[in-house]
């Protein structure tokens, strides 16, 4: 391993955490595409499977382009280890396939990510391992849910696409007088605007495929915390083998390089952005936690160090006034992804939040004239042109 101390800024650890150089002492961190190692005799095989000598063996169990990707990410997270994997949703996986059982009981929000919803929701009951919804601002509702079979509180904050944040102090409160433990999925503001784990959560999971990569290269994912939490993890994770790729671990290096200067940039812009559609006649309400209008923003400022990249709106309208504004976008890319330098405009209503049913729909707050803008790094000016082009025409 080079030189590094823990107490560097994070930008300066983003930059040289976790890096070990080989006999040829690269600049950069080397990329090791190859799916084995070999050994310098039968002994050291036999110590190496046996787990008594540390090495790598396989890179279903361990590569050191990962090691590296895994060492800066606890680094930035404040973590004693992380385990990657190859995309958020396997992290999320190998998480509840690590940490519980049959008979199991998970408290999760209900704003989730939609897959991880699914997994909760249906996949995981199929296991035996159940959990109940409650909403994502209220920790009275949270504590009212526990059960003598609690494992964990799950959730993600801010939610996707209104923003609403919770508060994870009181969370882990109520959860540790229970011995119930705190998962926090920081996809939305990665360890640079928000770092769960110094406010007491015990796990953080991350979709490394948003701001982690920042590029939309490449799928990835992560969970860290106290390594007897994330040697559970790992069991799973190198029997059952959604590994993270080598090559995709050192794009996601490259990334983490730059997340300091993006997630500020991509923030300060959706909160220019979020002013400015405040200030819109054609706009109803506007979503983002740096707004003093939202109803957690004292909250967010206390809990986060930025609004994050991720502004909500909805029109004065309906679902045709709010497809008005996306049809006359030039500049911002018509996806539901986010995470990334290119700003992408979505309509959840009927895209990720389509297959639910309009009650569930408005019981979770998605109106048909609500949009959702992921910032990227381009100028806000020109952001504000693409969108008021449309919202002129409603
Ligand atoms: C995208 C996303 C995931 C899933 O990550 P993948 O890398 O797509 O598997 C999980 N949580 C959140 C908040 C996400 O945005």
């Amino acid at each position: 391993m080079t030189f590094q101390d823990p107490s560097w800024h994070p930008e300066t650890l983003a930059v040289r955490a976790g890096q070990a150089r080989s006999q040829f002492n690269e600049h950069t961190e080397a990329l090791y595409l190859t799916s084995s190692f070999v050994f310098d005799s039968a002994a050291q095989a036999a110590a190496r499977f046996s787990g008594e000598e540390e090495g790598n063996v396989y890179s279903r169990f361990s590569n050191p382009t990962v090691t590296t990707f895994q060492d800066r990410l606890a680094a930035l997270e404040g973590a004693e280890a992380c385990v990657a994997t190859a995309s958020g949703m396997s992290a999320i996986l190998s998480l509840v396939m690590g940490l519980c059982s049959s008979g199991d009981h998970i408290v999760a929000s209900t704003a989730l990510f939609g897959a991880t919803q699914q997994l909760l929701g249906n996949i995981m009951t199929r296991f035996g391992v159940r959990t109940t919804f409650v909403g994502q601002t209220d920790p009275a509702a949270w504590a009212a849910a526990i059960q003598p079979e609690t494992k964990l509180f799950f959730l993600e904050t801010p939610s996707n696409p209104l923003t609403e944040i919770a508060d994870i102090r009181a969370l882990v409160e109520i959860a540790h007088a229970r011995g119930v433990l705190v998962v926090v999925d920081n996809c939305f503001c990665t360890p640079i605007l928000q770092r769960p784990l110094d406010l007491g959560a015990d796990l953080v999971v991350h979709s490394a495929t948003k701001y982690l990569d920042g590029q939309g290269r490449v799928l990835g994912g992560a969970v860290a915390g106290p390594k007897r939490l994330t040697d559970e993890v790992l069991k799973f994770l190198r029997t059952a083998g959604p590994s993270l790729s080598a090559f995709n671990a050192w794009i996601l290096l490259k990334g983490l390089e730059t997340l300091k200067i993006r997630m500020q940039a991509q923030s300060d812009g959706a909160l220019a952005l979020a002013r400015w559609l405040e200030a819109h006649p054609r706009v109803a309400r506007v979503y983002y936690p740096g707004l003093p209008s939202h109803p957690q923003h004292a909250l967010a400022l206390r809990q986060q160090q930025g609004g994050g990249a991720i502004v909500s709106f909805e029109v004065k309208g309906e679902r045709t006034e709010a497809w008005t504004v996306v049809d006359h976008c030039r500049l911002l890319s018509i996806t539901a992804n986010l995470g990334d330098t290119k700003t992408t405009l979505t309509h959840p209503a009927s895209t990720t939040h389509g297959r639910i049913s309009p009650e569930q729909r408005a019981a979770a707050g998605i109106r048909e004239s609500l949009l959702r803008v992921a910032v990227g790094l381009e100028a806000v000016a020109d952001l504000q042109d693409d969108l008021a082009r449309g919202l002129a025409r409603i």
